[in-house]
C-alpha cells in the first residue's frame, strides 16, 4: 500500500474550506434514512475538521440520477440524519459549484457544516470530468476523501478532485485502508480466506487472486457446489454452475502450485425443498446427496474442522456466507464459524476482516461483527479490493 496523507498532517484550518467526499448513499424508506451506518462513518472526520476551524463541505452521490437533477434523489434527504448523527446544524446547498454555492460557503462560519447537492445530478461526475471537478475545487482549499465505499469508481468527486486540491484520507478511509492492508496487503501469516455466497461467477477474480495470497482458502456457500461438482461429486439439484467446472479445477490447481490448501465441505446440510426447517432436512456426506436434494449449508463436522484451521491462523479475511443463512437452519454453519472467528479475535490470536453486503448481515445475525477486528460496509469496493485491484479513489490519494 502506498503512502497517503491523513488528518494528522493538518494543523489549524480556521476559515479554510475542506471539501469532504463522504458516502451518504443510505437506504431510505418514505423519505427517511433507515440505516445511519454511513452517516456515522463520516462523523469522526467531519467533527475533527470542524474542530480545527474548517468550513466543512460534504459531497456525496445518492442513487442513480444519471447526470440530471431529480428531486427524488436529492442529498437533502440525508440532511436530518446527518444533523442527528453529527449533533450540529447542517446547511444544505442545492449546488456543487458556481456562484450560488460560493455565496452559501461564504455565509458558513469556521466549524460549520454544509452539504452540497448530489454529485450525480451533473454528467461530469461519472465522466470524471476535469472541468466539472475544477468548478467544485474553485470553492475549496483542501480535499478529504472519506468514502472508501465509492473508491472503486473513477468519478470527479472520488478521483479528479484529489488531483486538484491537497488531498487527504479521512478517518474512516484511513481505518479501512489500514484494516485491509493488515488482512491482505501485508498480513501476518498464516492467512485464511473464507469465500462463500451464491455463485462462483461473481467471485472468480477474487478466488484467482486469493490462491496466491493466502495459505488456506475456505470455500462455502453455493459456490462450493461448483467446486465439488468439478471434483466429480454429484450435487443433486443444488445451485451449481457446471459450465465453470474447468475454471474451478484451474483455481484448485493454482492453489496447489502456490501452497494454498483449499477446504471444501465434506459434510453438508441438504433438503428437497428450499424452505425454513423443511421436513426433508438432513445432514450427509457430500458423496451421499440424492438427485432430488440440494445443498444449503456446510455440515457441522466440516465447520468444526474449519474452526481448527482458524485456530492455526493469524489472519482471516471473509466474504460470503457459508450457507443460505437467511433461512433457518441454513444459517448454522455461518453463525458457528463467525462466532469461532469472533472468539479467536477477542482472545487476540486472530486478526479478522470481513466485508460484503450479505456477509455483514450474516455476521450481525450471528452477533459476531462487534468482535471482528474490522467489518467493511463497502460492497463493490471491498470485492474489487479482494480481487487485488487498485481502486482509483485510493490511488489518487497516494503520494508515494
Ligand atoms: P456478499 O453480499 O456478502 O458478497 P453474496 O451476495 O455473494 O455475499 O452471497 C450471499 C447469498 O448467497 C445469500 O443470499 C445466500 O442465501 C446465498 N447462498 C449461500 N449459500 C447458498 C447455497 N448453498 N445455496 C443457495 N444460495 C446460497
Ligand atoms: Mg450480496
Amino acid at each position: 500500500m502506498g503512502k497517503f496523507r491523513t488528518l494528522d498532517d493538518l494543523g489549524d484550518l480556521t476559515g479554510k474550506v475542506a471539501l469532504v467526499r463522504v458516502d451518504l448513499n443510505m437506504p431510505m424508506s418514505d423519505g427517511a434514512v433507515t440505516d445511519l451506518t454511513r452517516a456515522e462513518a463520516s462523523r469522526p472526520t467531519v467533527l475533527e475538521l470542524a474542530a480545527k476551524g474548517a468550513k466543512v463541505l460534504l459531497l456525496s452521490h445518492f442513487g442513480r440520477p444519471k447526470g440530471e437533477r431529480n428531486s427524488t434523489m436529492s442529498v437533502s434527504m440525508a440532511q436530518g440524519a446527518l444533523e442527528q448523527v453529527l449533533g450540529c446544524e447542517v446547511m444544505f446547498i442545492p449546488e456543487v459549484a458556481g456562484p450560488v454555492a460560493a455565496q452559501a460557503i461564504d455565509i458558513l462560519r469556521p466549524g460549520d457544516v454544509g452539504l452540497l447537492e448530489n454529485t450525480r445530478f451533473w454528467p461530469g461526475e461519472e465522466a470524471n470530468d476535469m472541468d466539472f471537478a475544477r468548478a467544485i475545487a474553485a470553492n475549496a482549499d483542501l480535499f478529504v476523501n472519506d468514502a472508501f465505499s465509492a473508491a472503486h469508481r473513477a468519478h470527479a468527486s472520488t478521483e479528479a478532485l484529489a488531483h486538484l486540491l491537497p488531498a487527504y484520507a479521512g478517518r474512516s478511509m484511513e481505518a479501512e485502508l489500514k484494516a485491509l492492508d493488515a488482512a491482505l496487503g501485508n498480513p501476518q501469516p498464516p492467512v485464511a480466506a473464507v469465500v462463500g455466497g451464491a455463485k462462483v461467477s461473481s467471485k472468480l477474480a477474487v478466488l484467482e487472486h486469493l490462491v496466491g495470497k493466502v495459505q488456506h482458502l475456505i470455500i462455502g456457500g453455493g459456490m462450493a457446489n461448483t467446486f465439488l461438482a468439478a471434483r466429480g461429486v454429484d450435487v443433486g439439484k443444488s445451485l451449481c454452475e457446471h459450465d465453470l467446472a474447468a475454471k474451478a479445477e484451474a483455481i484448485m490447481q493454482a492453489a496447489d502450485a502456490a501452497g494454498c490448501t483449499v477446504h471444501l465441505p465434506y459434510d453438508v446440510v441438504v433438503a428437497k425443498e428450499f424452505a425454513a426447517n423443511p421436513p426433508s432436512l438432513r445432514i450427509c456426506n457430500v458423496h451421499e446427496v440424492a438427485v432430488d436434494e440440494m445443498i444449503l449449508d456446510v455440515g457441522p463436522l466440516a465447520v468444526e474442522a474449519l474452526g481448527d484451521v482458524l485456530k492455526t491462523c493469524a489472519t482471516l479475511v471473509w466474504n460470503g456466507p457459508l450457507g443460505a443463512f437467511e433461512t433457518p437452519p441454513f444459517d448454522n454453519a455461518t453463525v458457528a464459524l463467525a462466532r469461532m472467528a469472533a472468539a479467536l479475535t477477542a482472545e487476540g490470536s486472530l486478526i479478522s476482516v470481513a466485508g460484503g453486503g450479505d456477509t455483514v448481515a450474516a455476521l450481525n445475525h450471528a452477533g459476531a461483527a462487534g468482535d471482528f477486528t474490522f467489518v467493511s460496509t463497502a460492497g463493490g469496493a471491498f470485492l474489487e479490493w479482494m480481487e487485488g485491484r487498485e481502486l482509483p479513489g485510493v490511488a489518487a490519494l497516494t503520494t508515494a
